[in-house]
């Protein structure tokens, strides 16, 4: 990805491309004429190009979100759900053509992306509307009445890892809240986010209470969070980014809720055996590999007894034969290329920091994978015999990469576990459910799966200690958005 001017020589999937920032219910065009390519990760084209906005479009996003406040917010919590709906079953119509965005921006295979992708964000507006008639939106505590109101106009930055979710589970909540939002979608992966402007225009929302600014991290992003007319910042992305948007938000003691990174553990207790066993190790690593490993919920951890080593070793070299790198297009494919050129330089230099800190390699390889002419194809990896304070073991490293940890004792698991900065999700997994359930009681992480329970889009998401704080999900993400008031009767 590069900033360029414009050009009429526009390949076949510029049919992609926006030409403008929507903002006040209307297509425009960037206040200065500087573009951002945007590349398909597999064939390394140039697949489209969006503007690389400035604190002058801000301005004007949040002009016009501003000027929809007092509407959206006179509008009754049922007639947003109705529109939020709406907006769904838009995108439900669009799904075939927007996974083929996303397989196409991001690299997610495509039998992944239509349903981990973009049918998760459909799933996001419609639990927000769902939720909406759960809120207390009025009620009286003995002489006083509670009010929940919106908190305002609302600036939500977010990553490309799930280029449609992480802008829906936010929208969604602010959206049903009563707040007007103004969407800055990664630079990485912003086509996405077009067609969601377009289904939301198709829609009918009032003027101003959806906008979309593009453009780079340090300009847009920073112009929203600190930007004395926005209410709320809602993040999505890095744990350093987060901690830049926290400061400059501070300046206007802003609201901000963050969602960041992760290192996650599942736990393997000393009671499995035989086909539990087998499940507990497939399901790590399939959650550790879902979207390249691109995920901040990623299982990249798995904690083995030390005398179920070997097994361990031996039931996921045989599950990673299975992903074998491929075109993200193919309905075969399982995992595809990482997104960037950038990002798969970083996860082959923390294969090598594996290497010199002394794990052992069960499977994979810290070249780049062999055999492609074009894209930012890495191996399916797995180290062994990892050490938990390696730094595999504790930084995100954001690629398909599972490192597996011995331990003696229940007690040094859970030690493990919780011996990261970070506490977004994890795993449990025992022969006896009580016993897994006391464990997952134990776990500093916002998630756990006990013996592979499913998730949850009406279940809060969200993060312990520096992977956030702030939750989305259902009623949990609505009450992010929301002032309480009291009245003294
Ligand atoms: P990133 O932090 O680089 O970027 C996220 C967003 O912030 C992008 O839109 C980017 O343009 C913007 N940004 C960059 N610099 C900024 C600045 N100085 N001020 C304001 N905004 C700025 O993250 P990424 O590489 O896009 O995504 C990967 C990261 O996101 C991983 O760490 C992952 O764990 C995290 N993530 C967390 C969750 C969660 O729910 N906790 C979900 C998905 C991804």
């Amino acid at each position: 990805m590069t900033g360029t001017t414009a050009t009429s020589a526009e390949t076949s999937s510029q049919r992609l491309a926006p030409q403008c920032l929507y903002i006040g219910g209307t297509w425009r065009l960037p206040a200065v004429d500087e573009w951002i390519d945007v590349l398909n990760p597999a064939t390394e084209e140039r697949i489209g190009t969006v503007p690389a906005g400035s604190a002058a479009d801000v301005d004007e996003a949040v002009d016009a979100a501003r000027a929809a406040v007092a509407v959206w917010a006179a509008t009754t919590p049922e007639n947003r759900a109705r529109l939020v709906n709406a907006l769904a079953d838009e995108l439900e119509r669009r799904q075939d053509e927007i996974t083929d965005i996303v397989v196409a921006e991001v690299g997610t295979p495509r039998r992944v992306a239509y349903w981990a992708q973009v049918g998760l964000g459909i799933v996001d507006l419609r639990e927000a509307a769902t939720a909406s008639s759960q809120i207390a939106w009025e009620e009286p505590l003995r002489n006083s009445l509670i009010r929940r109101e919106p908190v305002g106009v609302v600036g939500a930055i977010t990553p490309w890892n799930y280029p449609l979710h992480q802008i829906t589970a936010k929208i969604g909540a602010a959206l049903v809240a009563g707040c007007p939002v103004v969407v800055k979608a990664s630079e990485v992966a912003p086509l996405t986010a077009v067609a969601l402007m377009e289904a939301a225009d198709q829609v009918g929302f009032p003027a101003g209470v959806i906008n979309l600014v593009h453009g780079y991290g340090p300009v847009v992003g920073e112009a929203l969070a600190s930007h004395p007319r926005i209410d709320m910042i809602s993040f999505t992305g890095s744990t350093a980014v987060g901690r830049r948007v926290l400061e400059l938000a501070a300046q206007t003691v802003k609201r901000v809720s963050l969602e960041l990174g992760g290192k996650s553990a599942s736990v393997l207790l000393d009671d499995l055996a035989g086909e539990e066993f087998e499940r507990a190790v497939t399901s790590t690593l399939r959650a550790c590999y879902l979207n390249g490993g691109q995920s901040c919920n990623a299982q990249s951890r798995m904690l083995v007894p030390r005398s179920m080593l070997a097994d361990a070793e031996k039931v996921a070299a045989a599950v990673v034969a299975d992903y074998c790198p491929g075109d993200p297009s193919d309905a075969a494919t399982k995992l595809g290329p990482m997104v960037t050129a950038a990002q798969r330089d970083r996860v082959l230099s923390y294969i090598r920091a594996g290497l010199e800190d002394g794990a052992r390699l069960v499977t994979g390889s810290a070249e780049p994978a062999a055999g492609f002419s074009t894209g930012f194809y890495v191996e399916p990896t797995v180290f062994s015999d990892v050490a938990s304070t390696a730094r595999i073991a504790q930084e995100e490293i954001f690629g398909p990469v599972l490192s597996i940890i011995p331990y003696d004792t229940e007690d040094e698991a859970i030690m493990i576990a919780n011996g990261t900065h970070y506490g977004i999700a994890g795993a449990v997994w025992s022969a006896d459910q009580d016993r897994a359930l006391s464990v997952a009681r134990r776990l500093r992480t916002a998630q756990v799966e006990v013996n592979g329970g499913k998730f949850n889009s009406a279940a809060p998401f969200g993060g312990y200690a520096q992977s956030g704080h702030g939750r989305e999900g259902g009623v949990f993400g609505i009450e992010e958005f929301l002032e309480i008031k009291s009245m003294q009767l």
